[in-house]
């Protein structure tokens, strides 16, 4: 059975669970802990090691703090929150926010990253033009969430960006999948019963750009937000609340 928005109720199926290292590839701070840091937490419980990469630092995501403000503060505020699930590991490439440009510098910066932690898994955001219907994604998502997908046979190519192999990096080919969270396709899931809490702490890390966000308090923002998503997969997922993922396989 396939999943397309026609059919929006199949079911999804338990994400590959034999692999070692993952590499998530994203845009800005908090993309990871809108859904996904509940997995993380699951994976890092079971001794699977996980790293962030993040494209930009989110120095244009609150109207009222100056970039060069913003920048360090999110910073500061993503590594916290990648802590909470178990992840210690979080480079910033450095590329602008707001205005990311899909193209061969991204692709070869990803591709190193790639390089350097040799993952079997790759987790990415919504690289698609829409997060369903009409809402619209925003460009820095669509960037890096392609550049990401393409990034991986880039990695594996030693023809392709021999700079990096000039610099050390060899070519590394075993990425076996890309799980991309937030699309309205999604086919497989993780259980995010043990996780959702520390997804929950997580996200709150986030508290500047949350408390700009909502009027609401930070933390029953937070786990209604998580809860209510996670929840809404249990149908399709045997009962359990869940992070869904649309998966490339290779
Ligand atoms: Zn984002």
């Amino acid at each position: 059975m396939t999943d397309s928005p026609e059919a929006p109720q199949s079911p999804l199926t338990p994400l590959p669970e034999d692999w070692q290292r993952a590499l998530a590839v994203v845009a800005h701070p908090d993309d990871l802990e809108y859904g996904c840091a509940a997995a993380v937490a699951t994976w890092t419980d079971a001794g699977k090691e996980v790293s962030y990469l993040l494209a930009t630092r989110g120095e244009a995501g609150i109207d009222t703090l100056d970039p060069a403000v913003c920048g360090p503060l999110r910073e500061r505020e993503q590594r916290a929150s990648a802590a909470v699930v178990g992840v210690s590991a979080v480079e910033f490439l450095d590329h602008r926010d707001g205005v990311v440009e899909y193209g061969i510098a991204l692709r070869r910066d990803i591709a190193a990253a790639i390089r350097r932690h040799r993952p079997q898994l790759v987790v990415t955001l919504n690289h698609r033009d829409t997060w369903g219907g009409t809402v619209w994604n925003t460009p820095d998502h669509v960037a890096v969430g392609r550049a990401a997908l393409d990034a991986v046979a880039d990695a594996g190519n030693r023809w392709i960006f021999p700079e990096l192999r000039e610099a050390g990096l060899e070519p590394w080919d075993g990425v076996r999948w890309v799980a991309v969270a937030g699309t309205d396709a999604p086919t497989h899931a993780v259980d995010a019963t043990e996780g959702l809490e520390r997804g929950v702490r997580s996200l709150l890390e986030h508290r500047t750009y949350i408390e700009v966000l909502t009027e609401e308090d930070p933390e029953s923002y937070c786990r209604s937000f998580l809860t209510g998503f996670a929840e809404s997969l249990a149908p399709r997922f045997g009962g359990r609340p869940a992070v869904a993922f649309e998966l490339f396989g290779r």
